[in-house]
């Protein structure tokens, strides 16, 4: 928990969300934004600033992490069609907030990089 973070405040639902997946370590959610039909943040309960700050001990959340994504994408109807995940590091990568998070992104053809 970091006292100033907005998704340790979801996490911890000081701040309402739109769950879509939740268990011991890994919570998934709507995004407030949306910028594709489906648009959920899969993010880890515990807080972790940013992609380069996972350590060894993360190594099993992160692996859960993407094996949830693939079953929220089942559930959101997406998993046929596909999906993007994607990770914003730091400022040019454009990251906002900084407690680890991954974009499930679909439900449109999002084209190339
Ligand atoms: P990033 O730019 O990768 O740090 O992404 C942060 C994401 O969090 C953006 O897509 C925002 O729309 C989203 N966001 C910000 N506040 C909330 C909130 N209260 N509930 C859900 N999503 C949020
Ligand atoms: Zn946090």
């Amino acid at each position: 928990m970091s006292e100033d973070c907005l998704f340790c405040k979801i996490v911890n639902k000081e701040i309402p969300s739109t769950i879509v997946y939740e268990d011991e370590d890994i919570l998934a959610f709507k995004d407030i934004n949306p910028v594709a039909p489906v648009h959920i943040l899969i993010i880890p309960k515990k807080h972790i600033p940013t992609i380069t700050d996972i350590t060894d001990d993360d190594f099993e959340l992160i692996g859960r992490m993407h094996a949830v994504a693939g079953k929220i994408a089942r559930d959101a109807g997406i998993f046929e069609d596909g999906f993007r995940l994607v990770n914003n590091c730091r400022s040019h990568g454009g990251q906002v907030i900084y407690h680890l998070h991954f974009h499930l992104l679909g439900g449109k053809n999002l084209g190339g990089i």
